[in-house]
């Protein structure tokens, strides 16, 4: 048996972690102990679920576990704030490769300040996000106008967004193409069918759907725990149960028009630079939204998040 390696985390239990070397999947516990932080990092936990460590085992350990050395450095992570306004964060996630974000237009509606918000938080952390709307199956005239406007919206924002029903498994495929040879994480709030997707995508690994929502331990004092899963087809997918949403940790007011992809595109046209594109002169945002070419909606939600992050600083 190997004394010593390098290996991925794919769970955190609260007690201990699982690390597996991926892409096998053969997952053993491990501890910390004593101080492994990654240098700069203030999150509350030191080690997250996607995370290259680098462990060795002791030999007169009874209990047989792994013992995390080191952690490596992160190619891209997600995390929130802890609590509302504090100055403590989460990371939920390491190393990722893409996030799908599962909306539904209804049942439950998905707000678009939600979703503009987490975009603009894995545009932060340059990590490749799609759109997946899923409950298609459901359909009424409405409901079809508005999943039409929703997905011209993005896609002109510049994102790519699939149609999937987890129920009739429409698109189903596709998403399992994504997945493929990836580590990818899926979030969303609760009842959107993340964990039928999963369950659709790899039968095997039979999630618990259609739970209670878990905000209700995402209290102050409790932690909510991620998971790694592995998929049949090929790929690694990090199931985020309970999320309410990312905080924008970080962000300054002044980039944050560069993670509007759409904005990002013209903005080297505006006359100032910086330009915050609210009431500058010769602001090439506010011309392409003026000409239609970046859509209100989309330009309002920057205006709100930029009004909140002036005020909380
Ligand atoms: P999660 O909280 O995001 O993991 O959502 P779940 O996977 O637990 O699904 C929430 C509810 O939506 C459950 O009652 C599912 O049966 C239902 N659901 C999930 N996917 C679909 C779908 O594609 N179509 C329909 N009609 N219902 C779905
Ligand atoms: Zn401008």
């Amino acid at each position: 048996m190997k004394t010593s390696g390098t290996a991925i985390v794919v769970k955190h239990t609260g007690s201990h972690y699982l690390l597996s070397e991926l892409p096998a999947w053969e997952p053993f516990a491990a501890v910390i102990r004593g101080k492994v932080r990654l240098a700069g990092s203030h999150a509350t936990n030191p080690v997250a679920v996607g995370d290259r460590v680098d462990y060795h085992l002791e030999s007169d350990d009874p209990e047989g576990m792994a013992v995390i050395d080191r952690i490596h450095p992160r190619s891209n992570y997600i995390i929130r704030r802890s609590v509302n306004l504090s100055r403590e964060s989460h990371i939920i996630a390491a190393n990722l490769d893409r996030v799908f974000l599962v909306v539904t237009i209804a049942f439950p509606e998905v707000k678009r300040a939600f979703v503009d918000r987490f975009l603009v938080t894995c545009e932060a952390y340059r990590i490749p996000v799609t759109l997946v709307v899923n409950k298609t199956d459901i359909r009424t005239e409405a409901l079809e106008a508005e999943t039409a406007d929703f997905v011209a919206l993005y896609r002109a924002a510049g994102y790519e967004v699939l149609e999937v029903s987890a129920r009739t498994g429409e698109g189903v495929g596709a998403l399992r193409e994504h997945c493929r040879g990836a580590v990818s994480l899926i979030s969303g709030i609760s009842g959107v069918g993340k964990s039928s997707l999963i369950n659709a995508m790899d039968p095997s690994l039979s999630l618990r759907t259609g739970e209670i929502s878990l905000s209700h331990l995402q209290g102050k004092h409790t932690t909510t725990f991620y998971e790694m899963h592995p998929l049949a087809s090929g790929g690694f997918i990090i199931d985020t149960p309970g999320i309410r949403g990312f905080g924008l940790v970080d962000i300054q007011p002044e980039e944050l028009s560069t993670y509007f992809p759409e904005m990002l595109r013209v903005m080297d046209d505006c006359r100032f630079k910086p330009c915050t594109h609210t009431h500058e002169p010769g602001c090439a945002v506010k011309q392409a939204v003026d000409e239609g070419r970046i859509a209100p909606e989309r330009y309002n939600s920057y205006l709100g998040m930029l009004e909140e992050e002036t005020k909380y600083r």
